[in-house]
Formats: structure tokens, C-alpha cells, sequence
């Protein structure tokens, strides 16, 4: 058995709106799902961590801070489909200490990995702004705590959302200590992430965009992650790895069509577990980001954290109903190319 670490996001409930997908009961579903399966109540549940302002603004500009302090103190919306509350800024402060509080237990070793129910969501907010439900980009919070409050060096971070994680690309992009990877559906939402993308200055070679048609499926993210992604981690030699996790890459996500089963995503986790214990010390901390069918987001968190643990586990809503596309293979051949895979 490997050991866990959770975070549940205390009173994230204040942090909704109506009729928006982007509510509290994803989080909830996740809860009960891993009630279920019996690894709620057998794992530690952390307390966030109080940020120092340095590792805030270190990720976000000071200005943007203010604009979203001011806007969660009037309840007013960031943009178009961004809102806030009275309680949202105070709630986002929370997500990012809860997401370093994860990162600081698998990186001193407490644990062996980590899962925090990060809400609000972060992977969209960049630099200047929130944007894409995101408020603060609490896995680039996580990296950056242990980078300053840990002397951590080398890190990676691997959004397997649906949605290209725009936000952390921005923030680590001229960066060679945090390189970056992510799987999208494209072309999608936020409409980032195109294969040439790899980075600027400093940071080129170091970030890697994999986008994919939507009707993609397990078969893909599986090929994509063990013959492109871990040769990149391979070559990083990263001393953690850090997850972005979405479960809106689910088939039965309204959001995004994506094929993928919980067992894939079980398989995807347990490849990337595996890769940790042999290559970054075993640590492997994982942050919740999106995902809105309710079904997918139970099933999917069991699928996490049970490949997390090493627990056996069964995907009770199966396969995807419609075949899965091939034009990925694209993406596969054209990335292996471009970086002499
Ligand atoms: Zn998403």
C-alpha cells in the first residue's frame, strides 16, 4: 500500500453560482465516491497552509491579487464566465495553501502521494488574470512553495485536464525549473497549447503541448503518455511530479468530448505512479482542477485515488458508448518529431 495525503477545500460551498458548472457538488461527488471505496476516512485530510505574499506574487501579478480581492468583495464576475463571491478570494487562498500543504507532505516524504480537491480550479488563471473558472493557479503555487520554502530545483507538472492549463503554461513558460506538459483536446477551449508551443528563453525545451481531437479516447492518452510523456519526464529528471487532474476528459462530460473511461484514467494514474517510484522518489501529488458530470467526477476520483494507493478498483460506468477516433496519431508522430523522441 502506498501512503495518501487529501485536501478537502473547507467551506467551498459559499464559492458557487447559479446554474454554473462550476459548482460545489463536483468536489462532494468526489467525497462520497472515495467514501465508497473506503479511502476517505483511512488517509489524513490537511489543513491549508498560510501563504507568505512572496510565493503569491511570485505567480500572480500584484495588480491581478488586488482586482481579484476587490471583485470576490463586491461578488462580481472576472469575466464572462468567471465568477466570484463574497467569500471567493478568501476560498482561493485556501485552494493554493491546501494545494502547497499536499505538495510540502509528499515532498518531505510524510507521504508518497497526495490528493487535493483543490476548488476553486486554477490551471486557466495566468499571470495578469483569472479566466476559465480559475481564480488562483494553485498547482503553480504548489510548485513554487517548494521551490522557495522547500529548495526544491527541478519539478514537473502534467495537466491532464481536458482543457489546455493556459494559465500554468504562461506562468513557468521562460522557467527551466518547472517544466510543463499538457494533453488538450484542440481545437477547444482556451484555444493555447499548439504543438510548436515549447517554451521561451530561458524555459525553451521545457514546455510540451499535446493537443488532440476531441473523440480521442483511452488508447490515445495511454500511447501519448507512455511513449512522449515519460521519455520528456525521463530527460527532466524532475525531483517531483505534480498533476493537474480534470475529469472532464470523461465520456460523459458535457463540456468536452474526450472518450476517456475511468479505467483509463485508473491505467494513466498507475503508469505515472509507477514512473514516480522509479524516478522522482516516489513523490506524486495530484490537484483537482475541472470536470461536470457528476457520475464522471465519482468514478473518476475513485479512479485517481485507488491507482494513487495501489487499492484493486472497478469502473461501474465502463467504457465510452461510440468508438474512438485515430486522428491522434497525428499528435503522436508529429510530437515525437519535433522533440527527437
Ligand atoms: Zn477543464
Amino acid at each position: 500500500m502506498q501512503s495518501l495525503v487529501l485536501y478537502y477545500p473547507e467551506g467551498h460551498q459559499a464559492h458557487q453560482f447559479p446554474g454554473h458548472p462550476e459548482r460545489p457538488d463536483r468536489v462532494e461527488v468526489i467525497r462520497r465516491g472515495l467514501e465508497e471505496i473506503k479511502i476517505w476516512d483511512q488517509y489524513p485530510l490537511l489543513e491549508p497552509l498560510d501563504l507568505r505574499e512572496e510565493i503569491l506574487t511570485s505567480i500572480h501579478d500584484r495588480e491581478y491579487l488586488d482586482i481579484l480581492q476587490q471583485a470576490s468583495d463586491l461578488g462580481q464576475m472576472l469575466d464572462m464566465d468567471t465568477y466570484t463571491t463574497r467569500e471567493s478570494w478568501q476560498l482561493a487562498l485556501n485552494a493554493a495553501g491546501g494545494a502547497a500543504a499536499v505538495a510540502e507532505a509528499v515532498w518531505d516524504g510524510k507521504s508518497q502521494s497526495g490528493f487535493a480537491l483543490t476548488r476553486p480550479p486554477g490551471h486557466h488563471a495566468t499571470p495578469s488574470r483569472g479566466m476559465g473558472f480559475c481564480l488562483i493557479n494553485n498547482v503553480a503555487v504548489a510548485a513554487e512553495y517548494l521551490i522557495q520554502e522547500k529548495g526544491a530545483s527541478t519539478i514537473s507538472i502534467l495537466d491532464l485536464d481536458l482543457h489546455h492549463g493556459n494559465g500554468t503554461q504562461d506562468i513557468f513558460w521562460n522557467r527551466q525549473d518547472v517544466s510543463f506538459i499538457s494533453i488538450h483536446q484542440a481545437p477547444f477551449y482556451p484555444g493555447t497549447g499548439s504543438l510548436s508551443d515549447m517554451g521561451g528563453e530561458d524555459g525553451e525545451g521545457y514546455t510540451m503541448n499535446l493537443p488532440i481531437p476531441g473523440g480521442s479516447g483511452d488508447l490515445a492518452y495511454l500511447t501519448l503518455i507512455s511513449e512522449v510523456v515519460l521519455p520528456f519526464l525521463d530527460q527532466k529528471k524532475p525531483q517531483i511530479l505534480l498533476i493537474s487532474f480534470g475529469f472532464d476528459t470523461h465520456w460523459r462530460d458535457p463540456l468536452g468530448s474526450m472518450q476517456l473511461s475511468g479505467a483509463g484514467i485508473h491505467k494513466a494514474f498507475e503508469t505515472l505512479r509507477h514512473w514516480a517510484e522509479d524516478n522522482c522518489d516516489n513523490r506524486l501529488a495530484v490537484f483537482l482542477e475541472g470536470g461536470y458530470d457528476l457520475e464522471a467526477g465519482r468514478v473518476c476520483g475513485q479512479a485517481v485515488a485507488a491507482s494513487l494507493v495501489d487499492q484493486s478498483w472497478k469502473d461501474s460506468l465502463g467504457p465510452a458508448p461510440t468508438p474512438e477516433g485515430d486522428a491522434w496519431r497525428n499528435t503522436l508522430a508529429e510530437s515525437k518529431r519535433i522533440w527527437g523522441l
